[in-house]
């Protein structure tokens, strides 16, 4: 390879060749720096450490600064520990070296013996042979066994003063707490994207090349928090750049180079997609979803991206900031741009089905028909209601209400509201009986009605379904009094009826009632049934005109809008039975009971 001939002759890899020599090159853990640098400052070094974090924040690294600062003597062999060792003595030189013979390393993933661990401990007793420490440094210490724990235990009680022990592990719940209490703790934190970024920047500037600073943005969000990864990273991109380099000028990190080094889909692209999917412009993001499976976007690698947004969007919108690092500043305003435009209920709801979206790309033969149809479900769900809110709204509705009762109800308010009343209260009371058995709780819970919503709801509870449905589509109520009814009817109803409803009442409640009807005009009131009729219309017309809809129907030209309740059974019912969409024109016979209602069946005999 013709590259080959442009790289150093001695190429190290980066991770190895910027390893940080003192704590000042550490970046990202100034916390950890500032309590080692005062214990050693004041002498008060412990005899044993523990550095935890994740891999590649440089754990070993650290405590191999910690074992040349306990032992540097300075350039002219009279210092003491230092936090700024000199790297020049010849203590500091041979752990550079790593032939030092007093300080130990030991990788416990692969040394997990007992055996393995008394090699050590035997040695501790001794005086070290040219520093002032013996130290024992044991990566990944969670792994020993816990005979060799136990082993290692026994040396940490009463370890002699001239060793010192530095543990490094990425799990430290899986240290015995023995072990933990005998130590100094200290986390090593992830370091973040942009102290990342700086330093690609940096060595790759050092390494005579030049890199876009989105280049290094991008190495540095993938390196999540690892200096290593990063590096490792930031060591394939360089040698891409030394490929495909032009010979005029100093080799370029771009970031298109790293995008494709990374297998990363165009960012804005993901955004857009996001955008267009979370507005219901279904064709748009469909079209984008296109490109960028064209461009070889994996379902998969796309679903975790939306994933992601879905995450930024959300926390941005509460805390700010996203967490992460972002790559440019153009990506924070988009990011605060869309979560304006997003409620918490949607993003919370969009996630939990995102996370199940990448099962099912993983499940499915088709990923990208997958991903298809799970960016269109996520197009039409922001719009539907959640349980909670219909529930509330339900409340807050009959909350809301012009006060309840005959006293008020002169027949003005017949219409929209307490319609509405009518069927939450009439619904709610048959959900809370089951026939027979509670009858007698029933009828105590029922009790005289207060209005005529609750009269027609007594009228279904007590299954007398034609003077129910008489009730609904023929009357409007003029005045409602406890014992007295004044009711204009519509259509001339059937001779019997005013007796019939007052006999029924008397019988139902145990006192008399009068009950006048009046023939007339209905006016501007309308009849329960005119109501929601009337709202059915409506709530058909808002779901035609939704732009959701719209989107939907240039895709799937032939489908059938039905505007459906949420049918859980713990809520009360949507104020709405669906029929067939598009047959608004005639609906006289909509019976939103027709399932409860036999085929045939006769008024309850009067008394
Ligand atoms: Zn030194």
């Amino acid at each position: 390879m013709a590259s080959a001939e442009t790289l150093p002759a001695e190429y190290r890899v980066l991770a190895r060749k910027y390893r940080p020599k003192t704590f000042a090159e550490l970046i990202g853990q100034d916390a950890l720096v500032r309590t080692l640098t005062n214990a050693i400052s004041q002498n008060r070094i412990a005899h044993a450490f523990i550095l935890t974090g994740v891999r590649g924040v440089g754990k070993t690294t650290t405590a191999r600064i910690i074992a040349r600062s306990l032992n540097c003597t300075g350039a002219d062999g009279t210092g003491t520990a230092t936090t700024e060792p000199c790297g020049v003595c010849p203590s500091c030189v041979s752990i550079l070296e790593e032939r030092n013979l007093d300080v130990f390393e030991m990788d416990a993933a692969s040394h997990t013996s007992i055996d393995d661990i008394r090699t050590i401990i035997d040695g501790v007793h001794y005086k070290p042979t040219v520093s002032r420490y013996k130290i024992y440094i044991i990566d990944e210490v969670h792994m020993l066994s816990r005979s060799a724990f136990n082993a290692l235990l026994k040396t940490l009680e009463e370890p002699p003063s001239h060793t010192k022990f530095i543990f490094a592990t990425t799990e430290i719940r899986k240290l015995p707490i023995t072990v933990q209490s005998r130590c100094q703790r200290f986390d090593l934190r992830r370091v973040s994207g942009e102290l990342l970024a700086e330093h690609f920047s940096r060595i790759t500037v050092l390494e005579g090349l030049e890199i876009e600073s989105e280049a290094a943005g991008l190495i540095a969000r993938a390196a999540d928090g690892s200096v290593r990864d990063g590096l490792s990273l930031l060591d394939q991109a360089i040698a891409r750049a030394f490929e495909f380099g032009g010979s005029t000028r100093a080799p370029m990190v771009t970031a298109e180079s790293v995008k494709s080094m990374l297998g990363l889909a165009d960012r804005g692209k993901i955004f857009d997609l996001f955008e267009a999917t979370m507005r219901g412009e279904m064709a748009l993001a469909i079209g984008i979803y296109d490109e960028l499976h064209e461009v070889g976007a994996d379902a998969l690698q796309t679903a975790q991206d939306l994933l992601e947004i879905c995450h930024s969007v959300t926390r941005i919108k509460l805390a700010g900031s996203t967490g992460a690092y972002l790559v440019d500043s153009s990506e924070k305003q988009r990011l605060q741009a869309l979560g304006s435009g997003l409620s918490i209920p949607v993003l919370m709801r969009s996630w939990q089905l995102l996370l199940k979206a990448i099962a099912e790309i993983q499940q499915a033969s088709d990923s990208k028909a997958a991903l298809e149809m799970i960016i269109i479900r996520l197009g039409f769900m922001p719009d539907l209601p959640l349980p909670a809110d219909l529930l509330k709204k339900a409340i807050v509705d009959s909350k809301n209400l012009p006060a309840r009762g005959g006293a008020t109800s002169s027949g003005g308010g017949g219409g929209a509201t307490s319609a509405r009343q009518g069927n939450t209260v009439m619904k709610l009371a048959y959900a809370n009986s089951t026939p027979q058995a509670s009858e007698a709780a029933e009828l105590e819970a029922i009790a005289i009605p207060q209005n005529f919503n609750e009269l027609v709801a007594l009228a279904e509870a007590r299954r007398d379904f034609n003077l129910m449905m008489e009730l609904r589509k023929n009357c409007l109520v003029d005045s409602f009094a406890e014992g007295r009814i004044e009711l204009t009817v519509i259509e001339s109803p059937s001779p019997k009826f005013a007796n019939h409803l007052s006999s029924q009442l008397s019988k139902w409640t145990r006192r008399a009632w009068v009950i006048s009807l009046n023939q007339g005009a209905a006016g501007d009131r309308q009849t329960i049934a005119q109501f929601e009729q009337k709202q059915k219309s409506e709530e058909l017309e808002w779901a035609r005109s939704h732009a959701l809809t719209s989107a939907f129907l240039k895709l799937f030209p032939d489908a059938e809008i039905k505007v459906l309740p949420i049918t859980d059974p713990s809520l009360p019912p949507a104020p709405l039975t669906p029929s067939a969409a598009g047959d608004s024109a005639d609906d006289s016979d909509f019976n939103p009971y027709r399932d409860m209602v036999p085929d045939s069946f006769s008024p309850p005999e009067d008394d």
